[in-house]
């Protein structure tokens, strides 16, 4: 597959042929479920001539059906684009493709979807990891140069790592919200998913920059972003996150470390607070926010609307419709906000997010870069995490870095059998520059490694 800075190079006529190559093959890989039905159903010979880029379904594209693979959405149509496709547009991308992903982006394997799971292209006994799974898939199985997904908890990084590509989850504020359908506003931020780092550095730099239509996107100019390999960097190994995790992913990042030791970089092995106080946390505040969020999908402006004896019964009718994740979180997250538990829970949850950032501020005094693992293990079968505290703590790695802004991102490393095993770096706030510049050093050293 031609990488997106190569494509940004292609005469139109080219870029015609490509994206026909591309949907002839997205149809031949259906099976996959990375790509949603509709969308290999409608005609897609027009759309703009620019260089396709696949879209989660969370994202809005003007005059797409947009349903945040639920059923409540079905029938949608977004009505305008999303910053982040505006600013895709200007610069020559076009969106082509909407892709399956969990629910409402709550998930961490992609099987909430209404439309049903995206296979993992590298093992298709094996779930692709969520929500952004189906980006992550159709990068992945060659069916898309690059995709945006979204990350509130891991949803970009944790994918992205399953299916062997590179995802990158920018500053908290960096990249425009507006147009993004939300789940926790304080924690969503939109990446992206690509086939190496130079192409996410390229996306990334994109779509994100000032949008005075989401105000909590900062008014900063984005910097730009050198890929060097010769700086020496300071790297804090999260010790305790590689001690957890399955020895078939520390193995190989510990290989890492050495061989970055051995070029000259400084380690410094480092300690995060137990990762399930980043759980704990995360599963107060982003339920909150998405009881708050989702009360809008009520059948009166959106979607599908299912008509009962009165106002009252169109509500409940309607609402049944979220799929059974969607609707343990708006309970969790109305029951934590209730007089009487708010103080026990929300409050104290938003202090101990304080806490977190503060953890991570202390080291980045002294660090350029966090270093650890993604996931605790490699991509997991379908139906094989049966109770939805298990589904959660796949995210204990990744959580940190939203609930603290940061950004980071995930890289492969090296193969496990069929698999692929990555590496997450994280950056401190606005340091994206140095984050991809890490990231390029570990890919290149990665590459230098298989070679051996
Ligand atoms: N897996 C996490 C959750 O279910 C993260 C989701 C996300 O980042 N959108 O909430």
């Amino acid at each position: 597959m031609v990488t997106l800075k190569e494509a940004l190079q292609l005469p139109r006529e080219e870029l015609r042929e490509l994206k026909k190559e591309l949907n002839r093959k997205a149809r031949e890989e259906r099976e996959l479920g990375g790509y949603i039905e509709q969308f290999l159903n409608c005609d897609l010979s027009d759309g703009g001539d620019g260089v396709p880029i696949a879209i989660k379904d969370n994202i809005n594209v003007k005059g797409w059906e947009i349903t945040c693979s639920s059923e409540i959405l079905q029938g949608y149509i977004a009505p305008y684009d999303a910053t982040v496709i505006e600013k895709m547009r200007e610069k020559g991308l076009t969106p082509y493709g909407r892709t399956n992903m969990d629910q409402f982006a709550m998930g961490s394997s992609t099987e909430t979807s209404y439309y049903g799971p995206t296979l993992n292209p590298l093992d298709r006994e094996r779930v692709p990891g969520g929500s952004s799974g189906g980006s992550a898939a159709v990068v992945g199985a060659g069916l898309a140069i690059a995709a945006l997904g979204s990350d509130t908890g891991g949803s970009i990084r944790q994918p992205a790592a399953f299916c062997g590509v590179v995802g990158m989850k920018p500053t908290y504020g960096r990249v425009s919200r507006y147009g993004l359908v939300a789940f926790s506003s304080s924690l969503d931020q939109i990446g992206p998913i690509t086939q190496n780092v130079e192409d996410a550095a390229l996306l990334y730099s994109i779509i994100a920059g000032p949008d005075h239509k989401d105000s909590t996107c900062v008014d900063l100019p984005v910097e730009p972003i050198e890929l060097k390999t010769d700086r020496k960097f300071t790297v804090g190994v999260v010790e305790n996150y590689l001690e957890e995790a399955a020895p078939e992913i520390s193995k190989p990042i510990w290989e890492m470390v050495r061989e970055l030791e051995k070029r000259g970089h400084t380690i410094k092995p480092v300690k995060l607070i137990n990762s399930q106080i980043d759980v704990a946390t995360y599963y107060i505040i982003a339920t909150a926010e998405a009881s708050s969020n989702l009360a809008r999908f009520d059948g009166m402006r959106y979607g599908k609307r299912v008509e009962g004896k009165n106002l009252r019964e169109t509500y409940k009718l309607t609402r049944a419709l979220f799929g059974e994740e969607v609707k343990r979180r708006i309970l969790l997250g109305t029951f934590v906000l209730s007089s009487g538990y708010y103080d026990a829970y929300y409050l104290r949850a938003q202090r101990v997010r304080h806490l977190i950032k503060q953890e991570f501020k202390n080291l980045f005094k002294e660090m350029d870069l966090l270093l650890g693992p993604v996931t605790p293990t490699l991509p997991f079968k379908f139906g094989e995490k049966k109770s939805p505290l298990e589904m959660y703590l796949n995210d204990i790695y990744t959580i940190g870095a939203n609930l603290a802004g940061l950004p980071a991102i995930s890289v492969p490393i090296a193969k496990s059998g069929h698999l692929s095993v990555s590496l997450q770096l994280i950056a401190d706030h606005f340091q994206e520059p140095t984050l991809f510049q890490g990231a390029y050093l570990v890919e290149q050293l990665a590459s230098l490694r298989s070679e051996r």
